[in-house]
């Protein structure tokens, strides 16, 4: 029941605001692993600079906090000039991130993609298919990075892979449980999205709003770069 609960939630709600109050927040997922130090060497998954719509270790700046897998999840996209879209965001098209390539933010093996879920049109959610298109990548060593919602046939890597930090592995998009393009990033300790601990991932030598992180974790309504 859990896991068919969190596999229909998953993933990104962008348009939810804080309408509500504090009070109404839910409660963070208790995690044993809020001062968990990532093993693995990450970088920022892309290139140019993104911003976080949601990331952190509280509810209130990271919906995601109240799942296990997810409890430190982050949602990320291309913002300019206030909004993440031209035009009238009618369209996939019109968002600044969609299309812009994703890279493996750590060495390790590609152990799962899916590349032909159709791209939603914004404001709109498949539940079906909660990560949309993803791949994950399996760092040997108890870590596992899942990135979610990939444009549909980007995905330039296949399972078996071996991939190096910076090496693209496919192309944004707006597939799944998705609201808008953007792209989905949590670490876990196992490989199934659905089933395992959320680790916090702590991400080297980047920039946060113009100033150099050694090794941070982003969190919500940053501007974040490598
Ligand atoms: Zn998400």
């Amino acid at each position: 029941m859990i896991k068919l609960v969190s596999s229909i939630i998953i993933m990104t709600i962008l348009f939810l605001t804080a309408s509500c109050s504090s009070d109404d927040l839910p409660d963070a997922y208790p995690s044993n692993y809020l001062d968990y130090e990532t093993k693995t060497a990450l970088e920022l998954p892309f290139n140019d600079e993104w911003w976080v719509f949601w990331g952190g270790h509280n509810v209130s700046d990271n919906y995601h906090a109240e799942y296990r897998e997810q409890r430190f999840a982050l949602d990320i996209v291309q913002k300019i000039n206030g909004s993440t879209h031209a035009g009238n965001g009618s369209q996939n098209d019109d968002y600044y991130c969609f299309g812009k390539a994703l890279n493996a933010p750590g060495n390790g093996k590609i152990i799962d993609i899916i590349n032909n879920i159709e791209d939603n049109i914004p404001g709109q959610f498949n539940q079906d298919t909660p990560t949309g298109n993803r791949v994950i990548i399996d760092h040997e060593n108890g870590e596992f990075s899942i990135l979610a919602h990939f444009k549909k046939g980007s995905i330039i890597v296949s399972i078996g892979d071996n991939v190096v930090k910076g090496q693209e592995l496919g192309k944004a998009g707006n597939s799944g449980n998705s609201s808008e393009p953007h792209l989905h990033y949590h670490l876990q300790n196992t490989a199934d999205p659905f089933n395992g601990d959320g680790l916090p991932a702590q991400f080297l030598n980047y920039y946060a709003n113009d100033t150099f992180i050694e090794n941070g974790e982003p969190v919500k309504n940053q501007f974040i770069k490598n």
